[in-house]
This record gives C-alpha cells, sequence and structure tokens, in this order.
C-alpha cells in the first residue's frame, strides 16, 4: 500500500480533509499519515472537528501556534520536513490556503515528494493577503493541482500550468455540506438555545487579518453590526483573533449588549446557523460557499473575493468594510435575495475524484 501524508493545521481544512480522508479509506490504494501542525489548537477551533466529522487521530501533532507569519511558517516547514524523511510517501496532500498549505508543500517539494493541492487556482489577486501568497507559492510547487471551478482551472491555464497537472474535481466542502446539511433541522440546537426564529436573523463571521488587524475597518464592521442589530438579531461566533483583537480596542463588552457574541461554533451548529440564516454577513471563503450550499444570500466583507461565480449569479454581493452605510445597505438588500440556478461547484464527489486521480496517477 502507497503512504500519503496529509498535513493540516486550521479549521476550514479539517472540514475538507474529512471526506477525502474517508474516500483514502474506502478506496484502499492509500494509508494516510495525518499530520496537524496545531495552527488552530482550541478545542472548539479543532478537536470539535475531529470528533464531529470522524477525522483520524493525527500521527504527528507539532503543536505549532503563534508568532509572526514568516516563524510560524519556517518552525512549520522544519517539523513537516522531519517527518517526511521519516514516513517517506508516495505524495503529500495539502488543502487551501493558509501557513500549514505552504509549509506542507514547500517541504516536500525539496524533498521531491510529489505535492497534491486540494483548492488549487483561486486567485484574489490582492498579494497583500496572506492566504493569496500562500496558495500561488502551493501552486507553483503542486504535481497536482485539483481545482474545484472553471474559474480557477482557467486562471492555472493562463499561468502556465501544463493541462495534465490540473484536474478539475469541483468543491470538497460541497461534499462535506451535501452530507452534514440533510441530518440538521431548524428544531432545538444552537437556533433553540439563541431563540431564534428561522430567517429572522444574520449570521457573521469576521478573520480575515484585512479586517482583524486593521481598526478602521474592524470599527466599520462593528458599527455596522449594530446598527443591523437594532431591528435584527445578529448572531456572531468570534474567531479567537478578532476576540482579541476587539478586546483590545475595547469594543468588546460594549458589543455584547447588541450582538449575540458567541464561541466559535462546531460544524453542525455551525451548519443549523448558516442554513436558517436571513443573510450571512461574512469575510470567510468556506462561509460564502456553505451560504450558497443552504440558498441563503451573503454580503462578503471584503475588497474581492475568489468566489467570484457566486457574486455573477447574485447569490453574493460584496461590501467593502469602509462605510458603515454601504454594508447596512448590502445587508438589508440581501434580505430575500434570490440569485441565479447554478452549479458551480462540481456533484459532491469530489473527494473520490481526487483519491482516484491520485490512484492512477501514482500507480502508472
Ligand atoms: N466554521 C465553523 N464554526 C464557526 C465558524 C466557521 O464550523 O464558528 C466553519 C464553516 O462552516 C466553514 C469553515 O469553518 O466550513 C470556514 O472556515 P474559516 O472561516 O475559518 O476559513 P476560510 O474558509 O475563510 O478559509
Amino acid at each position: 500500500m502507497q503512504k500519503i501524508v496529509t498535513v493540516v493545521g486550521a479549521r476550514p481544512q479539517f472540514i475538507k480533509a474529512s471526506v477525502v480522508s474517508q474516500a483514502i479509506l474506502a478506496d484502499g490504494h492509500f494509508s494516510e499519515v495525518l499530520v496537524h501542525t496545531g495552527q488552530h489548537f482550541d478545542s472548539n477551533m479543532s478537536a470539535v472537528f475531529f470528533s464531529e466529522l470522524g477525522i483520524p487521530e493525527p500521527a504527528y501533532s507539532l503543536d505549532i501556534h503563534g508568532g509572526q507569519h514568516g516563524a510560524m511558517t519556517g518552525r512549520m516547514l522544519a517539523g513537516i520536513e522531519e517527518v517526511l524523511i521519516r514516513e517517506s510517501p508516495a505524495a503529500v496532500l495539502v488543502y487551501g490556503d493558509t501557513n500549514s498549505t505552504l509549509a506542507g508543500a514547500l517541504a516536500a517539494a525539496k524533498l521531491h515528494i510529489p505535492v497534491a493541492h486540494v483548492e488549487a487556482g483561486l486567485r484574489s489577486f490582492n498579494m497583500r493577503m496572506p492566504e493569496e501568497i500562500n496558495r500561488v507559492l502551493t501552486d507553483r510547487v503542486s504535481r497536482w493541482l485539483f481545482a474545484p471551478t472553471e474559474t480557477a482551472c482557467g486562471h492555472l491555464a493562463r499561468e502556465g500550468f501544463a493541462a495534465d497537472s490540473v484536474f478539475l474535481v469541483g468543491d470538497v466542502m460541497y461534499d462535506v455540506a451535501l452530507h452534514f446539511a440533510e441530518r440538521v433541522s431548524a428544531d432545538g440546537g444552537r437556533l433553540g438555545a439563541l431563540g431564534l426564529s428561522p430567517r429572522a436573523y444574520v449570521l457573521a463571521t469576521v478573520h480575515r487579518a484585512e479586517n482583524t488587524d486593521d481598526p478602521a475597518r474592524l470599527a466599520v464592521i462593528v458599527d455596522a453590526l449594530t446598527k443591523i442589530a437594532a431591528s435584527t438579531p445578529v448572531v456572531w461566533p468570534l474567531h479567537p483573533r478578532t476576540r482579541g483583537l476587539l478586546q483590545s480596542m475595547g469594543r468588546l463588552d460594549s458589543l455584547e449588549n447588541s450582538i449575540r457574541l458567541i464561541e466559535p461554533l462546531g460544524y453542525l451548529d455551525m451548519v443549523q446557523l448558516e442554513k436558517y440564516a436571513a443573510v450571512i454577513a461574512t469575510d470567510s471563503g468556506g462561509v460564502q460557499k456553505e451560504a450558497f450550499f443552504y440558498r441563503v444570500p451573503c454580503v462578503t466583507l471584503r475588497d474581492e473575493t475568489e468566489w467570484v461565480e457566486l457574486v455573477a449569479a447574485g447569490w453574493n454581493r460584496l461590501a467593502p468594510p469602509v462605510s458603515v452605510a454601504a454594508v447596512c445597505e448590502a445587508i438589508a438588500g440581501a434580505v430575500g435575495a434570490r440569485g441565479l440556478a447554478v452549479e458551480p461547484y462540481g456533484d459532491g464527489k469530489s473527494a473520490s475524484r481526487i483519491v482516484g486521480e491520485l490512484a492512477s496517477s501514482l500507480a502508472g
């Protein structure tokens, strides 16, 4: 049996890896060795996903988090390199666009171990974003570029990637959503505990550095959500980084009077709050897509998005957090909005396509 080392470290990667790990097991060609870098480590940012989504225990937990991007990525690079030398896998599997993604890809590429990148080809064309740097560089050293959308394939083609290294497989997050959405109803759960009625609240998430590290942008988001909350309940599961920054801005305590600030949610609770929201306001990539999976209108609190097809189809609108009035208007305008009948993210079988491709490619 050939060996695959999978590198994960951050919340969205646990979610994406869950379905691919299951497909690896079902396929039977590979044994999988899971490496958790430790980038996200709070139990509600990490352990909860392993138990809810049935992800196997990591074989290696590197416990690397905090510090500047360079230092964090460097420590991960050294830690992953050691694992790869020891395990000598046939391939390394990485997801998305975090420091863990880049460290896994770079460590493997330097050891001449082929890299498979799930969620390849996404571009914001904003190289100030750490995510953009990570995904562009990871794509560059990958042997298999598993692209979720036609748009992503187009970017890779324009960047000169050989057609036989790019695979349009669909979005693994859609696989996960299809698997779990049916199990989640409006009864009880977080919705009940928070006393919320379906379609009568706004769900917000904010974690991107471009918003959290810029006090002016964070203030616009806070002020806009506070204004909305005067007429419609707003629920905001706070990413630890955002909580810390709101605290240091002195905004946390007063905010608690108007907005339902809650701890980060497990996946199933999050799906429930997404599925029954009136509008989702977010700067998350995954949450933008999930809003669409549940056909909930989305307002993206950024200057640009990688998931452009949702804006084109009318399910998502951009509201750069530079004006309180514009953000409020975008959220109010999104209530009840419907988009076109599009299916840009595949058929929910991305994970088995990825594993099938790796198996046939490595067998040859
Ligand atoms: N998510 C979650 N609980 C939360 C917030 C998000 O389970 O409190 C899930 C969400 O449903 C999605 C993923 O985390 O599947 C998105 O991750 P995140 O927003 O951290 O990163 P991004 O997608 O922007 O890379």
